[in-house]
């Protein structure tokens, strides 16, 4: 098993090594990574300035990018031979709800699948970027037989990724896995108005409150009561009920 391995926390975060230390056990680790935080960056390409890898070490290079332009540079030049899985996390904080929409972790191992590979991306979910990381090294005992099952399924599901959370607590308090669907998010006040030193107006996007909303199969259900949580994910976000009960509005334009 051949395993490209990304993140969008940088190639110095704890969750990568964390993700690389158990995914070594089951085949060949191949880490291609941003060279510093890229989180939020959703599934932005670095068009305006080339990219440059640099290699740390067999098998680990870092990347003036996107965890986007690292998937596509790792599958396309850096790897003798395509990954069988990407594998992206683990990601510091959770990535839930409309959160898959701004994640870079997220869209790595969407990037993955558009290149045809099934991909998988890895969340703690132990808060935002203040996270409380405590049980996030622990994890390594939970993600090796996770990552085991998930790429051995018979058959992995066709054009899907697996979106998958951990829950903030001991790795021998996770209670099981539930397969989930997306929650709802809403962010309280974390559109901070402040003044720069030249007395203008500024704001800083960050912070605030959760509030969450969803079915008892959510994500984000499984995580506050201790079950890793898999969602899974596709790239196709046409809205098929509509096209079947639209009625005919679109005619008369
Ligand atoms: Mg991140």
């Amino acid at each position: 098993m051949r395993f490209l391995i990304t993140n969008d926390d940088g190639i110095l975060a704890h969750g990568i090594e964390c993700l690389v230390e158990a995914a070594e056990p089951l085949g060949e680790v191949f880490v291609v990574a941003p060279d510093r935080e890229q989180s939020a960056t959703s599934h932005s390409l670095t068009l305006h300035h080339p990219l440059r890898p640099v290699r740390r070490a067999e098998r680990r290079w870092q990347i003036d990018g996107t965890p986007t332009d690292c998937v596509m540079l790792a599958v396309e030049a850096l790897m003798d031979e395509r990954p069988d899985f990407v594998l992206s996390g683990v990601n510091h904080g959770q990535n839930m709800g409309e959160d898959v929409l701004y994640s870079g972790t997220v869209a790595a191992a969407m990037e993955g699948l558009a290149l045809g590979i099934p991909s998988i991306a890895f969340s703690f979910a132990g808060g935002d970027l203040r996270a409380d990381l405590t049980h996030l090294k622990e994890q390594v005992s939970v993600l090796t037989p996770l990552i085991k099952h998930l790429t051995s399924l018979p058959t992995f599901p066709a054009n899907t990724l697996l979106n998958v959370n951990l829950p903030p607590v001991p790795a021998d308090g996770v209670k099981g896995a539930r397969l989930t669907r997306l929650g709802s998010r809403v962010y309280s006040g974390s559109l901070k108005p402040m003044r720069d030193p030249w007395d203008r107006d500024i704001f800083w996007i960050g912070g605030g409150s959760i509030t969450w909303t969803g079915e008892p199969d959510s994500d984000f259900r499984a995580i506050q009561e201790g079950y890793i949580s898999i969602t899974p994910l596709h790239l196709d976000l046409t809205n098929y009920s509509m096209l079947e009960s639209s009625g005919n509005w679109w005619r008369e334009l």
